[in-house]
């Protein structure tokens, strides 16, 4: 399938993409285009005007933005995998990068892109929620920072009105160690079912599920020492929540990613790096 015909705007700066998105209310940003083109090749959505911002210089840097690492939304998801400060002090989202589809994807893909698309599989999505990171929005009111709790709504919707733009993220210092484990059909495929798990080394923590509810889910978990009681405490906390699918194989899966990501939030940085380098396990 071809696309419907739209218009084509390249723009260099954000006030040039929010009055491009105010004067057409059906105008889209196109960053990556990874999620938009297939859906305008099958006709799911026809924009009359693409904003095209990969010339927006302002949107494309990673640094400290006093205690919080600023992520610009048009940060590739590869530049994230290979970003020697996030290796260091965010090791997850290093191992999560490599999780997101194939080399080509992540080449093109941005975060910003994948967290307005907020496909309830997404590892961006989840990772914000885990780390309760910011998201800063800019519209013609100016920027406002959604926190990322409040930013999702459900399947493929968020807060952002169609004449705003996301311009960052903005993610906080961890306060606890944290793993990230999911599992895939086949490798580069979104996740069936995936989880972060942050332990406060006292016995809790937190666990964030992701690819089993319509947006991801932050809960509050035991985490004790015994396996089985664990295993109880997620089985339980899922029952809990509306997930999408709740039958028994993506339960499971839910528990073991969970288990999984628990295992991976034990490990330093580097060993966490080397051992996850092949991306997928096998269960
Ligand atoms: C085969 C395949 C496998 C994939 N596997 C995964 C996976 O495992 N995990 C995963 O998370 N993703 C996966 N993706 C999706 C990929 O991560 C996309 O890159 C991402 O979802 C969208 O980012 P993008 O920059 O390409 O956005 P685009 O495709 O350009 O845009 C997507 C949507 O976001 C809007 N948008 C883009 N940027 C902004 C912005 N700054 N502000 C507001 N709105 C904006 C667009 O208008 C559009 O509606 C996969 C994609 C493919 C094709």
């Amino acid at each position: 399938m071809k696309p419907a015909a739209f218009e084509y705007r390249r723009v260099t700066t954000v006030a040039e993409a929010v009055k491009l998105l105010r004067e057409t209310p059906d105008a889209k940003i196109i960053a990556g285009g990874q999620s938009l083109v297939p859906l305008m090749n099958f006709r799911l959505t026809r924009p009359s005007l693409l904003v095209d911002v990969n010339g927006v210089k302002a949107l494309q840097h990673v640094g400290w933005d006093g205690a919080y690492l600023r992520i610009g939304s048009l940060v590739r998801h590869q530049q994230i995998a290979d970003h020697a400060e996030i290796q260091k002090h965010f090791p997850v989202l290093t191992v999560a990068a490599k999780h997101i589809g194939h080399w080509a994807i992540r080449n093109r893909g941005t975060i910003g892109g994948s967290l307005a698309h907020a496909d309830p599989a997404s590892e961006w999505s989840a990772a914000t929620v885990t780390l309760q990171a910011e998201i800063d929005v800019e519209g013609p009111q100016g920027i406002h920072m959604v926190p990322a709790s409040e930013f999702f709504l459900g399947y493929y919707s968020t807060v952002v009105q169609p004449d705003e733009l996301i311009v960052a993220v903005r993610i906080p210092y961890p306060k606890f160690r944290i793993g990230f484990a999911e599992m895939a059909r086949r490798r580069g495929d979104f996740a069936l079912a995936g989880a972060y798990v942050e332990d406060a080394g006292n016995g809790e923590g937190f666990v964030t599920w992701f690819g089993v509810a319509d947006k991801p889910v932050r809960v509050p978990t035991l985490l004790p020492d015994n396996m089985e009681t664990r295993r109880e405490a997620w089985q339980q906390a899922l029952e809990t929540l509306a997930i999408a699918d709740d039958s028994k194989p993506r339960l499971h899966l839910a528990v073991q990613m969970a288990e999984r990501a628990w295992q991976h939030s034990r490990f330093d940085g580097a060993r966490y790096l080397s051992e996850e380098a092949g991306g997928n396990q096998p269960l």
